[in-house]
């Protein structure tokens, strides 16, 4: 067996592998690109961090490779797509350095409460400054921790020995898991207006950018003092340098930023911010403990056949995996509309497979699809249909699978009900041959679009002039619509507008939508983007 490790691992990982009889392990960083590939010509395995780039190309090369590991959670330096094609497991290792992270949350808190570096700054220079640093105590406060998934939960366990009260916002998380930790579940609106300190542990996505803009900060207690450790993105630095300027945030003990290093050093300056450069994973033990689970991932798929931590579905033969591509794009696909249907707690995914679908062997990966959709731009780390079932049910959302031989209207029909909080939400599909996903109804609506890229879905009561002013907004708002599907049900109608969604600043689709809200026939309207991948 030879594995290729084409980055910086600790000797335990290597060691790990070494331990095996017959195997060779080449470890050595900074290959070039024809280097690697052709050490890995022979290859069964390759172990990276973050710095090697595999590429289709590097993959094509690699004629006998069974597996890549990637030592740490993100998988964008991994052309998973492509391995998926060739068969190739990839793996990861999700977690490894929560704890770490949790870590420094809490360091960053309490360097906020005390002043701790400014303390020792003064204390540098020769300074006696005792009645500068006049502290604040955690006990008693409120802390609020954003997203709870497996850092924030380390975070509020840490916090709770302080004595303070926790609250938490996260719409994706099982109540009975926020409730068995002593954390409230709250709105993002009352966590911000009750916290003395916020950390944010939720992922960056396109509806979590800039979460914290001027208009969230003009809604925080005023006096907080906020942590970030989780993405750069989530904050507008220059919204967050002006809420500090003017009293409304205390503090901020920052350990990631929009630009890295920054482009703008101006917010790290300022004596408010405590700010580290994303070391909040960099301990020994997370680096010992990501690099030893990705080893053994690997070296447990070569030797037993067994696979952990995998984010891409390679067991299925890549010719059935090509056939059953267009039901897996259209089933994550009706999810993820449902999903962006507003924030809610989601009981249970319902999928109903309507005609030959329901005879088909393919239910068994799209019910994992579907999961996918929901938990994909919900959760860090690289959810995909191998590990979403248990994703799903780690968060205690259950999924419940039906068929029926009967065929609705088309030969085969998908239809993905949530179970929410807030009520049942419900969208129906099916593929156009050869390999073209389409929404066909909403809410039980026939309305017919493709399922793709940006999509607007309005419902609005079923009156002259709707759909006029929903296109005027769009064109005032130079949102160019590339396709406007219209659905008429007893109870009002859907509309159904695929958008081309530009890259810009401001987000002008953001800024229409709001303004089609105000329009008094309109209910409601969401914006939903697709995945763009999906193995
Ligand atoms: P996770 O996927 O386990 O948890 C994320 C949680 O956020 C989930 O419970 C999810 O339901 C919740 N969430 C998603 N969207 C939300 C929203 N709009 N509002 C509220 N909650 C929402 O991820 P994790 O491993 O705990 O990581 C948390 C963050 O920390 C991620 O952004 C990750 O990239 C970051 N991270 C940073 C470092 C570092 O070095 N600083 C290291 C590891 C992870």
């Amino acid at each position: 067996m030879k594995i290729i490790v084409a980055d910086d691992l600790p000797e335990s990982a290597l060691e790990l592998l070494r331990a095996e009889t017959g195997w060779l392990v080449d470890a050595r960083s900074g290959r070039s690109a024809t280097e690697l590939a052709t050490d890995l010509a022979d290859a069964d395995g390759l172990l990276v961090r973050s710095a090697t780039k595999v590429t289709a190309d590097l993959l094509k090369s690699a004629l006998r490779l069974r597996i890549v590991g990637r030592a740490g959670t993100g998988v964008d330096n991994i052309d998973v797509a492509a391995a998926s094609g060739r068969g190739i497991l990839v793996v990861n290792a999700p977690g490894a350095n929560s704890i770490s992270v949790a870590e420094h949350a809490c360091a960053l808190m309490l360097a906020l409460a005390r002043m701790v570096p400014a303390a020792d700054r003064a204390m540098k220079a020769g300074k006696w400054e005792k009645k500068r640093f006049l502290g604040t105590e955690l006990r008693g406060k409120t802390l609020g921790i954003l997203g709870l998934g497996r850092i924030g939960q380390e975070v509020a366990l840490r916090a709770r020995s302080f004595g303070m009260r926790i609250v938490a916002h996260d719409p994706f998380i099982a109540q009975e898991i926020a409730e068995s930790m002593g954390v409230e579940l709250l709105s993002l609106d009352e966590v911000c207006a009750g916290a003395d300190f916020l950390t944010l542990h939720l992922p960056a996505t396109a509806e979590t950018r800039h979460l914290f803009s001027d208009a969230r900060f003009a809604k925080v207690k005023p006096g907080l003092r906020i942590i970030n450790t989780a993405r750069g993105e989530l904050i507008d630095e220059a919204a967050l340098k002006r809420a500090i300027e003017a009293g409304t945030v205390a503090a901020a003990g920052l350990d990631v930023f929009e630009k890295e290093p920054p482009a703008d050093w101006g917010l790290a300056r300022m004596p408010q911010v405590v700010a580290t450069p994303h070391i909040a994973a960099s301990t020994e033990e997370a680096q010992e403990l990501v690099g030893l689970d990705t080893a053994a991932a690997v070296r447990d798929f070569l030797r037993d056949g067994v696979v952990r931590n995998a984010v891409n579905f390679p067991a299925i033969q890549p010719a059935e995996l090509q056939r059953l591509q267009p039901w897996i794009r259209l089933t994550e696909s009706l999810s993820a509309i449902v999903t962006q249907m507003g924030p809610a707690r989601i009981h249970a995914i319902g999928l109903r497979y309507y005609g030959a679908l329901a005879e088909s062997r393919a239910t068994d990966i799209l019910g994992a699809s579907a999961a996918a959709g929901v938990l994909r731009p919900i959760l860090s780390g690289g959810v995909s249909i191998v590990n979403a079932r248990a994703a799903a049910r780690e968060r205690g959302i259950e999924i419940v699978e039906t068929r029926s031989t009967r065929a609705r209207h088309y030969t085969s029909l998908v239809s993905v009900k949530l179970h929410t909080s807030d009520g049942e939400r419900w969208a129906e599909g099916t593929v156009f041959e050869p390999n073209s996903p389409r929404l066909v109804s909403v809410r039980g609506v026939a309305v017919e679009a493709p399922l793709a890229g940006t999509m607007l879905i309005v419902s609005n009561d079923d009156q002259p002039g709707v759909i006029g002013e929903v296109g005027t907004i769009l064109g005032r708002h130079r949102v160019n619509i590339a396709n406007f599907a219209l659905g008429r049900g007893d109870s009002g109608a859907i509309g159904v507008v695929n958008v081309d969604e530009e890259d810009r600043e401001p987000n002008t689709l953001d800024e229409a939508v709001e303004a089609i809200r105000n329009v008094p026939a309109v209910r409601e309207a969401w914006i939903v983007r697709l995945p763009a991948t999906n193995t």
